[in-house]
């Protein structure tokens, strides 16, 4: 079976320049099934037996065939995302600019730089680095500095809002969600949530008080307030990058509760372990 592919195997199998063109020949059909003679065609090798062999090495796990012809599969499109994606970007880096966002703690404009893939804000008052993000490199290309902050912020709420969800934002697969204490140097706190595929074993890293901020009951609590979640970026509500409305209750289980006060009322969200069990006021 297709699953049975070790890691070498799956590399091996992409080893060459050739059967990589196949699977771009392939992505280009759009789903439609590709007959031998047409794909030998568009890939242009002349040996059909040597055509025939670099296909065979690419099924069943990139490609399937029917009996319309061949076809990708998931994990070989994916292989062509993969490669158009890395293709153009290895090295991109954008230069500290000021940001309009500001920082949680201070309130003051922040700094942002983009490189080795990875997005960094730093509060120029505070001095330090408020947050620092993986974001691939493919995401800042032929965008403003500006646009690469909008669409990582578009990103990473998706990224989390999936997982929450179960489903994993990279392959589909199903996720579980559980408390660590490992938790990345730019946040502080005591524990975070990471959601692990069990499929592709990718992670998502999330704070409870992140996680509370999709909460239908959290944001019509702000919204009747006068406050809509939406308008700015996570990374500004101390709630999602510092420990300081959250409150570990007990950790063996893991019982938390993330505080969001606004004038004299506070609205309260709390988790057992990952899930968040209870919002109050329940209104
Ligand atoms: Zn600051
Ligand atoms: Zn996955």
């Amino acid at each position: 079976m297709a699953d049975d592919l070790t890691p070498a195997e799956a590399f091996g199998a992409l080893a060459d320049e050739r059967r990589v063109e196949i699977l771009r020949a392939l992505d280009a059909t759009a789903g439609r099934a590709s007959s031998f003679s047409a794909l030998r065609t568009r890939v242009d090798v002349s040996d059909s037996g040597q055509f025939n062999y670099h296909l065979s090495r690419l099924r069943p796990h990139f490609v399937e065939r029917d009996e319309d012809g061949y076809r990708l599969t998931a994990a070989g499109r994916q292989v062509v995302r993969a490669v158009a994606a890395g293709r153009f970007t290895a090295d991109a880096r954008i230069e500290e600019f000021e940001h309009d966002s500001r920082c949680y703690c201070c309130g003051a404009t922040l700094r942002v730089s983009y490189r080795d893939e990875r997005l960094r804000f730093h509060c120029p008052d505070c001095d330090r680095e408020v947050l620092n993000a993986g974001f691939p490199s493919s995401g800042v290309r032929e965008r403003s500095p500006a646009e690469v902050v909008d669409a990582f912020a578009r990103f990473s709420y998706h990224r989390v809002s999936q997982a929450r969800e179960g489903v994993c934002p990279d392959c589909s697969g199903p996720v579980a969600g559980r408390v660590t204490e490992n938790v990345p140097s730019t946040i502080d706190k005591p524990a975070v949530v990471v959601f692990t595929c069990g499929v592709c074993e990718g992670a998502v890293w999330t704070s409870f008080g992140g996680l509370a901020t999709y909460d239908p009951r959290v944001r019509s609590f702000h919204r009747d307030r006068g406050i809509d979640l939406d308008d700015g970026y996570y990374w500004e509500f101390a709630q999602c990058l510092s420990g300081d409305f959250t409150t570990v209750n007990s950790t063996d289980p893991w019982r938390s509760t993330v505080a969001f006060p606004l004038g004299d009322e506070i609205c309260r969200a709390r988790f057992e372990g990952s899930d968040l069990v209870a919002v109050e006021p329940s209104d």
